[in-house]
């Protein structure tokens, strides 16, 4: 039932089954638990495993868990609920961690074979040291330790000898590479921290370049997918899998990832809006993590659909936030009920209908699905109209209400404005209407033509309703090195209004989705709905220039 695209990883894949050289497709999918899961997780998540799936292999969810300093076990089970939300099941569930004392006896490996060496340079001197892409890369002095002084000192480091940053354990490579990665890079830092899995049993921790390699192979990952950052790193995983002479070799393969306009895509960056309080969490319905897009009002199928026809490219580019709001309609569209709600209210008294009277209409669910069936809408004496939909001095070609006018109103009956009520400021604050029973809706008036029809909801059965409305959090498309992202902040990313709803959505749970009468689609939210108080979040608007 999903479409399969043809891509240069599939490719490869493919290539790799025809020939032998894999049995089995293994993937994984390695977040570090530093942060919520975004939407650019969502695209390396879809790949994986359904790479693995369409061909039988299976895929592990494996927390890249080396940095103590960042890592949380809340990270942990979000990224656990965010993944299964999305609709895939991992084979296992691995940690990082959980190999730390493996990594440990090939990095001894590695000093007993003159591969590494315990430095005592700052990570300081150590960058200077490093040279740049024009200029080579200098010795340390620390270079020529002797193995045996090597592995006491390596001891003793994960003894707890050692102060933070006193000493680290750094491949022996090549000083004069032209690739800087392979320039004797650390491999082991001091870092006196607890660890959410391994508590304070370690206080040596293996670098993301030695231990990301080593964990593929020992999972037997045949294809490790990763982001175009780390091409230039590719010589030393593999240099890595090949000296710590590892049984498997994985195969590295990277692609572009995904950027989206409007949209900051970097955990660090993400944590800050939560830090700063610029946000009411790391599910705030503007955050592109997936749980702010759950709480929005997203469905996995809408995000999954938009992972695959932005596809798998070799060159970075930003994808246009809208395609992603493009996927959603199209998800919604049939599948929810259309229903009248009213988020800038205006009461209109219909003069000429009699005074606690309450007739229900008929109203269907979808126009363009009946399977979703009909429901009965209460119609009485007042009503609230959209405030945007009557003007008293209207421009031309407005064919909505203002003096004198007669419009249609959605299900129900033409009315027409006789009278404005005002405060003491002058503003519009009431309408005083007349209706015409013979224009009732579904009976085949065909007497004559209005030009406008509006939404409204009956005032008397009226559930009231928060209504939260987004722009997005940022409004420069620029992804910038700096927190400088901070001074681009929307002020106007979250409106609240307080409207009505019909009274059949008294039974919305949280999560309900509904399209409203030409506002757009809308989820419960989960967060402030309580039981006398639903609040709406605007998942996406209905009208979009975006053609795919
Ligand atoms: P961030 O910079 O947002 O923190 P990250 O790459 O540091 O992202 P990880 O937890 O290391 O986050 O990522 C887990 C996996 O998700 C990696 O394999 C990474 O390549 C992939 N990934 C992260 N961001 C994107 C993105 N924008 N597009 C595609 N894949 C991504
Ligand atoms: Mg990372
Ligand atoms: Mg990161």
């Amino acid at each position: 039932d999903k479409p399969i695209s043809s891509n240069f990883i599939r490719n490869i894949v493919i290539a790799d089954l025809e020939s032998g050289k894999h049995k089995e497709i293994i993937t994984r999918f390695p977040p570090e638990p530093n942060g919520y899961l975004h939407i650019g997780h969502a695209k390396s998540i879809t790949l994986n495993f359904e790479l693995a799936d369409e061909f039988n292999g299976r895929t592990h969810l494996r927390f890249d868990d080396t940095n103590p300093t960042k890592e949380e076990v809340e990270y942990v089970e979000s990224i656990k609920e965010d993944v299964k939300w999305l609709g895939f099941q991992w084979e296992a569930l691995y940690f990082a961690s959980d190999y730390f004392e493996e990594m440990y006896n090939r990095a001894v490996l590695l000093i007993k074979k003159e591969k590494a060496y315990v430095c005592d340079l700052s990570v300081d001197e150590i960058r200077q040291y490093r040279g740049t892409l024009t200029e080579p890369g200098k010795e340390s002095p620390y270079r020529n330790r002797t193995i045996e002084e090597n592995l006491d000192l390596f001891e003793r480091m994960r003894k707890g000898e050692f102060k933070d940053g006193e000493k680290v354990l750094r491949a022996k490579i090549d000083m004069t590479s032209p690739n800087v990665n392979m320039r004797d890079p650390v491999i082991y830092r001091i870092s006196h921290t607890s660890h959410h899995n391994t508590g304070d049993k370690w206080c040596i921790y293996p670098m993301y370049s030695f231990a990301h390699p080593l964990e593929d192979a020992i999972e037997g990952i045949t294809h490790s997918i990763c982001t175009l950052e780390f091409e230039d790193q590719r010589p030393l995983y593999d240099w890595f899998v090949r000296e710590c002479e590892m049984e498997h070799q994985p195969q590295q393969i990277e692609f572009a990832r995904l950027n989206l306009t409007n949209t900051v895509m970097s955990k660090r960056k993400l944590k800050k809006f939560v830090d700063e309080n610029i946000v009411d969490g790391w599910d705030d319905p503007r955050m592109p993590t997936i749980s702010g897009l759950r709480r929005k009002g997203y469905t996995p199928d809408a995000i999954k659909s938009f992972c695959r026809a932005i596809g798998v490219a070799k060159n970075n580019s930003v994808v246009d936030e809208q395609m992603l709001e493009h996927f959603v309609r199209e998800d919604l569209k049939l599948k929810v009920p259309r229903v009248m709600a009213v988020i800038r209210p205006l009461k209109v008294v219909i003069t000429n209908y009699l005074e606690g009277q309450v007739e229900w209409l008929d109203a269907e669910n979808n126009s363009e699905n009946p399977e979703l069936g009909e429901r009965k809408i209460p119609f009485s004496r007042e009503i609230y109209i959209e405030s945007d939909d009557f003007m008293e001095e209207p421009p031309k070609k407005y064919f909505r209400l203002f003096p004198g006018n007669e419009v249609r109103l959605k299900n129900a009956y033409f009315i027409k404005c006789n009278e404005v009520i005002k405060d003491d400021q002058g503003n519009v604050v009431e309408l005083r209407c007349t209706y015409d029973p013979e224009t009732k809706s579904g009976t085949g008036f065909t007497g004559r033509k209005v030009k406008g029809t509006i939404h409204w909801v009956e005032a008397s059965n009226a559930m009231p309703a928060e209504i939260r409305l987004y722009e997005p959090l940022i409004l420069d498309d620029e992804e910038e090195e700096g927190d400088t992202f901070l001074d681009n902040v929307n002020p106007n990313s979250l409106e609240i209004l307080q409207g009505y709803v019909e009274p059949n959505m008294k039974e919305a749970m949280p999560q309900d989705k509904f399209q409203f009468f030409r506002h757009g689609y809308f989820n419960v939210d989960t967060k402030y709905t309580t039981k006398d108080r639903l609040v709406f979040n605007r998942i996406v608007s209905l009208k979009s220039s975006f053609k795919i």
